[in-house]
């Protein structure tokens, strides 16, 4: 192992060990690449090792949130529930690690904080933060779109007398909310998931609400034996599909459109999709949803009038409906009780678009309104989504070139793989590609089987250095903008946009052509002896 100062030379460097990092590293292997992962945390799981709050699940099944990898592993791995808890996705990401006797090459408690392309010798220098340097040919982040937590940026937030707690940070034994007063400031995905949970604990719980958000309900069951056997039966088919769909999980939207049927029909389907209890059901009923503002507007309607049902109040039932922007051009939340919730005595909800919060103080939290006194305040305030890890680490390439200055007006990638400027570098599910678009696992074995067969390709072919032309790069944007600009998903303000975070360029970042398009598109660069990349071999590289 390197010491502290001494450098170690590898042919690559894998940044980050949640379920990229650990397949990344993997596959390096079994390809004779001499290999590292360096991981901040202590632990294997990224993610799921983060976000232990009450509630947390994928909104993916399980079957499907799993690696397809190692047809043993998916075979004999046994999910409990049609949508696995946070504590059994962790186990299943140690699973990983211990199968494939990963951790012997990962070295935890390690956060990267530079790396600088030596174009003499054309290797990066890697340094993390305890001064250990590695030298290697290939570097390939790894670091997650959803890792970096936002910082809380309201006013006295350090002030509060009473316990703080973050959804992306939650304390390892849990919390016991018995007995207190707690507000939640946040009404996404993670918000969605613990409110419910919070409240059969907490004396009072008050929901602070700026954006609205869709949520469809989970019906979350146990995965009975037959079904187990029915889709380990399926499974080849059923992965060859979840490959090639739009978002990496199987189906695709029905061909006809929105309003080529009547009201009742259009109902009729709503209401089918709703009772699926899966996030891209609503999305699929038809074609037009994403592209037609009118369209979209039914469906959302449809899921207005679902919460008008369930939650009693109207005034609050009003809040809670989203209008903001169209539905699906935000990641839809799976729920289990969120609406219900609101019917109980003890929750109460606040809408920020009427009182805006001015600040946290000793006692609680004060809006334009009122102050509301607390025991506890939850935050679930969201990522610096998709390019704050990148960025996190001071990346300089080609003639001390600066990934976070290239990146000052958005990010630049060819295929959300590679960027210009910076050779041998690659990112798994990078801003460009489909990532946080679809199943993130389906996604990120197609980043991680397409960098393997790249690095394979070029030590086979003698190519040294690999890099992204500026050209193919500034297409690949143009597309991928293009692409995004003929869809609702634009609309959003959101944090696929970068809305989130203060001073974050409004770009929309992630590639939301399909997985299955995008990965064709990803196979013929490759066949056609990697289109668009500038290629040297060590000879050119000594005579230039
Ligand atoms: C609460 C939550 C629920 C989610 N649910 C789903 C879901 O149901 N379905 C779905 O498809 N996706 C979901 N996602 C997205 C999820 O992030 C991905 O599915 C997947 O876990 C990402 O894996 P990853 O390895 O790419 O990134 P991560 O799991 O984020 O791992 C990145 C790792 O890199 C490390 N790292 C970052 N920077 C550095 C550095 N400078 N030095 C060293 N180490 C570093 C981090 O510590 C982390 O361990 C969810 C995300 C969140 C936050």
């Amino acid at each position: 192992m390197a010491g502290k100062g001494a450098t170690q030379s590898f042919d690559a460097v894998v940044i980050g060990a949640g379920f990229a990092g650990l397949h990344m590293l993997h596959r390096l292997r079994q390809l004779g690449f001499s290999t590292v992962a360096l991981e901040v945390a202590d632990g294997v799981g990224g993610t799921w090792r983060h976000n232990r709050y009450p509630g947390a699940r994928c909104d993916i099944q399980s079957f499907d949130y799993s690696f397809s990898f190692d047809d043993e592993l998916q075979t004999e791995w046994v999910w409990s529930e049609k949508y696995a808890t946070q504590p059994e996705i962790l186990r299943y990401a140690n699973h990983v690690a211990d199968r494939f006797d990963l951790r012997r090459d990962i070295r935890f408690n390690t956060r990267v904080k530079m790396a600088r392309f030596d174009d003499a010798r054309s290797r990066w220098d890697v340094e993390t933060e305890d001064g250990t340097h590695y030298d290697t040919q290939f570097y390939i982040f790894a670091t997650g779109c959803l890792s970096v937590p936002k910082a809380v940026d309201i006013e006295g937030y350090e002030t509060f007398e009473g316990r703080s707690y973050h959804s992306t940070d939650w304390p390892e034994g849990g919390v016991d909310f018995t007995g207190l007063r707690v507000g939640v400031i946040g009404t996404g995905s993670s918000a969605i998931q613990t409110i419910p949970i919070v409240v059969e604990q907490a004396k009072e719980l008050t929901v602070f609400q700026r954006t609205a958000a869709y949520a469809v309900p989970a019906l979350n069951r146990p995965v009975e034996a037959a079904e187990r056997e029915a889709w380990i039966a399926k499974r080849h088919a059923h992965r060859d599909l979840a490959r090639n769909s739009l978002f990496g999980v199987p189906g695709a939207p029905m061909e006809r459109t929105t309003f080529e049927v009547s009201a009742e029909e259009r109902q009729r389907i709503y209401e089918e999709a709703w009772e699926r209890g899966e996030l891209p059901a609503l999305m699929m009923t038809f074609s037009d949803i994403l592209a037609d503002e009118a369209a979209n507007e039914a469906v959302a309607e449809f899921v207005r009038n679902k919460i008008r049902a369930i939650v009693k109040d109207p005034e609050t039932a009003e809040t809670l409906c989203p209008k903001s922007f169209p539905l699906g051009t935000k990641r839809i939340c799976l729920d289990t009780n969120y609406y219900q919730t609101f019917n109980k005595p003890n929750v109460h909800l606040v809408d920020l678009r009427k009182s805006p919060i001015e600040g946290v103080t000793p006692k609680g939290i004060k809006t334009t309104d009122r102050e509301y006194e607390f025991d506890a305040i939850i935050y679930a305030t969201g990522f610096d989504a998709m390019t704050g890890a990148i960025v996190g680490v001071d990346v300089r390439g080609r003639g001390g070139l600066e990934l976070r200055k290239k990146w000052a007006d958005g990010p630049r990638t060819y295929l959300g793989l590679t960027v210009s400027g910076f050779p041998n570098l690659f990112m798994i599910t990078g801003p460009g590609s489909p990532s946080v678009m679809c199943n993130m696992m389906s996604a990120i074995e197609q980043h991680v089987e397409w960098t393997g067969d790249c690095l394979t390709d070029a030590r086979k072919r003698g190519v040294a250095v690999i890099e992204a032309m500026p050209d193919a790069e500034t297409e690949w944007v143009a597309h991928v903008n293009e692409v995004a600009d003929a869809t609702l998903f634009p609309r959003a303000n959101s944090w696929y946009m970068g809305s989130n975070v203060p001073g974050k360029p409004r770009v929309y970042m992630p590639y939301i052509g399909g997985l299955g398009p995008y990965r064709e598109i990803c196979t013929e660069v490759a066949g056609n002896g990697y289109r668009g990349f500038a290629q040297q071999s060590a000879r050119e590289k000594a005579s230039a």
